[in-house]
């Protein structure tokens, strides 16, 4: 272990110093130590990387109608966030039943995604919710605790901090656009999701739909966005709890004239 130069013990409580405390759109207290910026540009090269690997998809029709329903989500976003952003979204050659959402505003979905969410309201209650991962700053904290974690266990050292854990730490906040998420963020994204679909005039009832769907779909194996999520019926009975909301939401987007027509 080599011994930890004087400059970067400096650095490692500076970043503790910096690490900011702010609030979810759920007034949850995060702690976030990156620049809204800094995770814009990783989750943009994350995005081109992907899309430099992973083909695109070849069915015109399906591409077109999950930009339809990308435009209706993005429109409804607020402004600021709307405004500040390339939003983009990229249907993937692939069967898995998946989607995503990163900093900076980039969306992906996989055409196996399309049989399980099979309207635009199903498809867009998907994208909501990733896109509610962004608006809620999620990766941001998770990368955030991951370095914090690291940058602990290098200060519980006193002596010094091992190269592995300086690589660690910066590993972590590369990776932290694709760290998974834990069931408070899951459900937080429900909910900002949900207020999102609504407001961009999607029915929100089909996101219960769509749950259901997800866990009859898969078979002996589920989809994968449900590995990594909360149980379907933990999240249909929260989904169900914030309906009434969602609905008055919905009846503002419809007097605006919001009614998407996406059609497959
Ligand atoms: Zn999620």
């Amino acid at each position: 272990m080599k011994k930890l130069p004087t400059k970067l013990i400096f650095l490692s409580s500076a970043s503790l110093l910096l690490a900011a405390c702010v609030s979810s759109p759920l007034e949850r207290r995060q702690v976030v130590l990156y620049s809204e910026a800094d995770m814009a540009a990783r989750g943009i090269s994350a995005y081109q990387q992907m899309r430099e690997e992973m083909p695109a998809s070849e069915d015109l029709n399906a591409t077109r109608y999950v930009q339809c329903v990308a435009d209706h989500v993005i429109e409804a976003l607020p402004r600021d966030i709307r405004d500040r952003y390339d939003w983009e979204v990229t249907l993937f050659a692939s069967e898995q039943v998946n989607a995503f959402a990163l900093p900076g505003g980039k969306i992906g979905v996989y055409e196996g995604l399309l049989d399980i969410a099979i309207n635009q309201h199903q498809l867009a209650a998907v994208m909501s919710h990733e896109v509610g991962h962004v608006l809620a700053n999620h990766s941001n904290e998770r990368a955030s605790q991951s370095a914090l974690r690291n940058v602990g266990f290098g200060v519980a050292q006193i002596l010094g901090v091992s190269d592995n854990t300086l690589e660690a730490i910066s590993m972590g906040a590369q990776l932290g656009v694709f760290l998974p998420f834990n069931r408070t963020q899951e459900s937080e994204a429900d909910v900002v999701g949900l207020t999102l679909m609504a407001r961009a005039g999607f029915e929100p009832e089909e996101s219960i739909t769509l749950w259901e769907n997800m866990a009859m779909g898969g078979g002996e194996r589920p989809p994968e966005l449900l590995s990594t999520h909360p149980s379907p019926a933990t999240r249909m009975n929260e989904l169900a709890s914030r309906m009434p909301a969602a609905e008055i939401e919905l009846d503002a987007a419809q007097a605006n004239g919001r009614y998407p027509d996406c059609i497959r």
